[in-house]
């Protein structure tokens, strides 16, 4: 007999389930969403935890001491996150990104890593497994996550100058520290690293030159990532936003740059090459170039919902399906259904209702950036 497809809404009311006949299954690989964009990517948050209190996504004032972090108990296992991994990957995800909070504070992450490495497309290929991570743990575990299977690692960093980046991460952490996680990853085989810095005029706009020096000809690819108003807390304001095409200017007005044709369809950064052969940067302009019609990203949170866009205000909750007994025919199906009802595209409809397009979204360190 042919397995039932259930939406997930109804799931959460099992008592009173109404079973809907089998929706027909996109072939692997061709699920679209309503503006016919793919499901490629997965972004896996392993924590809602961090040791860092980043300004922009973490403020100290709303993560006190008092903050509610999930229980234990809701986080999903190891085993919950590879089985919704490999339905995943047969819908046509053939890129998985570990992220948080500080997805290397989860204990044992190398088990987890292992388990997903040993995921293959529906052609047999191996998948790009990745990890963002704010660096401060890398140093000491960049061996065992090569080891464990992890393609390559994105670092987070802000500036170069100590108390700037003290200022930005708020817990007193040292440049040095992270550039020797950096360092780590490299000699580990798991470069290029791309190093993620986030700018915030007037915070920190001053160290994207030092930034852009520091790293030319090291191998790494710097990335300047626009201040996004993501979650509730940080108190986003426009004017904060310092647009990519004015750090492209200063770059290429010291070190000049020539445009690099995407990697491939759906890259969220623009390349940027030094013309003196010094390696390339890029930028993602969420804010001032927005990207959603090429969009193919999901997002499963620390305790196991769904969002199919950094910026919804309500997940799917995937954990219900996992502990209440459903099939991976019926968990697959709910997934493929939920990617094919998908309209979001909040970063365009900002950049055409400017800041009036406030609604309550989910922190960052929930969702997993
Ligand atoms: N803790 C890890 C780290 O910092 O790399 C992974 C999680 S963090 C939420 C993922 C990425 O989101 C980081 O590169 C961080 O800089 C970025 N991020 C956080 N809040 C942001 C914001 N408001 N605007 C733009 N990027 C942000
Ligand atoms: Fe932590 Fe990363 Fe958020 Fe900084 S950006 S507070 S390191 S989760
Ligand atoms: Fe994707 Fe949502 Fe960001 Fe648009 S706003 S690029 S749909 S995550």
């Amino acid at each position: 007999m042919t397995e039932k497809f259930i939406p997930v809404a109804d799931l959460r009311h099992r008592a009173a389930l109404p079973v809907v006949p089998a929706q027909p299954q996109a072939p692997v690989g061709m699920l679209a969403d309503t503006r016919n964009r793919p499901l490629r990517d997965l972004r896996i948050s392993v924590t809602d935890r961090c040791n860092f209190r980043c300004v922009y996504c973490m403020p100290k004032q709303v993560f006190d001491k008092d903050y509610q972090y999930l229980p234990h108990a809701d986080l999903l296992s190891f085993e919950e996150i590879a089985r919704v991994a490999r339905l995943f990957v047969a819908h046509g995800v053939d890129k998985l990104r570990l992220t948080g909070g500080e997805p290397l504070l989860r204990k044992n992450l190398e088990k987890l890593i292992a388990m997903l490495a040993e995921l293959k497309t529906p052609d047999g290929r191996a998948l790009d497994l990745t990890l963002t991570t704010n660096g401060s743990l890398l140093a000491k575990k960049a061996r065992a996550l090569k080891a464990a299977g992890l393609t390559r690692v994105s670092v987070s960093l802000d500036a170069l100058d100590d108390a700037t980046f003290r200022g930005m991460n708020d817990v007193d952490f040292a440049v040095a520290d992270v550039l020797a996680g950096i360092d780590a990853a490299s000699s580990a085989g798991l470069g290029p690293v791309k190093v993620n810095m986030v700018v915030k005029k007037g915070m920190n706009d001053a160290e994207i030159l030092p930034m852009a020096r520091h790293f030319h000809g090291s191998g790494a690819i710097l990335r300047f990532i626009e201040y996004m108003d993501v979650g509730a807390s940080n108190g986003w304001k426009m004017d904060e936003v310092l647009p990519s095409a004015e750090i492209v200017r200063r770059i290429s007005e010291v070190l000049p740059l020539e445009p690099v044709a995407p990697n491939y369809a759906g890259e969220t950064a623009e390349r940027w090459r030094y013309v003196d052969g010094g390696g390339e940067i890029g930028v993602i302009s969420s804010v001032t170039q927005a990207f959603c019609s090429d969009c193919t990203r999901a997002r499963l949170s620390t305790e196991g919902k769904l969002y199919t866009c950094l910026f919804a205000s309500n997940g799917h909750d995937l954990r219900a399906l996992l502990r209440g007994g459903f099939s991976d025919v019926q968990i697959a199906g709910a997934i493929g259904h939920l990617w094919q009802q998908r309209t979001d595209r909040y970063s365009e409809l900002r950049a055409s209702q400017g800041e009036t397009a406030a609604r309550r979204k989910i922190e960052m360190s929930y969702i997993g950036g």
